[in-house]
């Protein structure tokens, strides 16, 4: 199975993914994580996204299309892209791969929340940078405060979650990235949830959805 996921920065993509892959056995293919990893590598890559990523403006086009068709061309059981694409040409780079390489994807899942909601669970949210888990100081708190569940040490605060950095990838958002869900919408059903509710109902909202699409 082939998803795209998405939504606002905050709206709950990579909790919801996390779920996803789990229920499908598909890889987890966030464009945002992937970047990370670049970057505590010190790669080339992650030394080129630094900039933009501090300051909550896009990685360059070419780059990520890069990045990202690498990676679903070892993700051989499937997967759900999460962060990408956010840009319409990176759109169109993504179905000119998929078109090459004979695929295409089965379903489009959007999250809508409003950006009322976005700013508190941005600047709330904790993550694991070990394994990339997702929490909140309230909506989604780990078993004993400030670790990750799984055993892999302390959680962090992400420096682009803070309130300037989270008001440009707002920006950033409507600018560049909400565009693509119009791309989209022409050539694919679209399975629109609402996200501004709990995050097992968004859950549950989304595998109801996906059952019926996908089938
Ligand atoms: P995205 O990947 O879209 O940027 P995340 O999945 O990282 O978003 O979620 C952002 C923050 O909001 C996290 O701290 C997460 O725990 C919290 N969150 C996710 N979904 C919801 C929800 N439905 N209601 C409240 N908080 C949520
Ligand atoms: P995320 O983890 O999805 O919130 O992404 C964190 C940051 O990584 C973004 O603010 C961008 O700077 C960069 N980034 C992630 N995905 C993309 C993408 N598809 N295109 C451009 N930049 C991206």
């Amino acid at each position: 199975m082939r998803l795209i996921l998405l939504g606002p920065p905050g709206a709950g993509k990579g909790t919801q993914c996390k779920r996803v892959v789990e229920k499908y056995g598909i890889a987890h293919l966030s464009s945002g994580d992937i970047l990370r990893a670049e970057r505590a590598a010190g790669t080339e890559l992650g030394s080129k996204a630094q900039s933009y990523m501090d300051s909550g403006a896009l990685v360059p086009d070419d780059l990520i299309i890069d990045m990202m068709i690498g990676a679903i061309k070892k993700a051989s059981t499937g997967y759900v892209l999460d962060g990408f694409p956010r840009t319409v040409v990176q759109a169109e780079g993504l179905d000119q791969a998929l078109s090459n390489a004979g695929e295409k994807i089965d379903a489009i899942v959007e999250l809508q929340v409003p950006d009322s909601a976005i700013l508190s669970r941005m600047t709330g949210r904790r993550s694991c940078p070990v394994c990339g888990g997702v929490y909140h100081v309230e909506n989604l708190k780990p078993k004993i405060d400030g670790q990750c569940d799984k055993g892999c040490g302390p959680l962090v605060q992400r420096k682009d979650d803070t309130p300037d950095v989270v008001k440009n990838r707002l920006k950033t958002y409507h600018e560049q990235t909400a565009a693509v869900v119009g791309y989209y919408e022409d050539k694919f059903p679209i399975l629109t949830i609402n996200a501004d509710q709990d995050i097992d109902k968004v859950t549950a909202d989304v595998f109801k959805g996906l059952e019926s699409l996908v089938r």
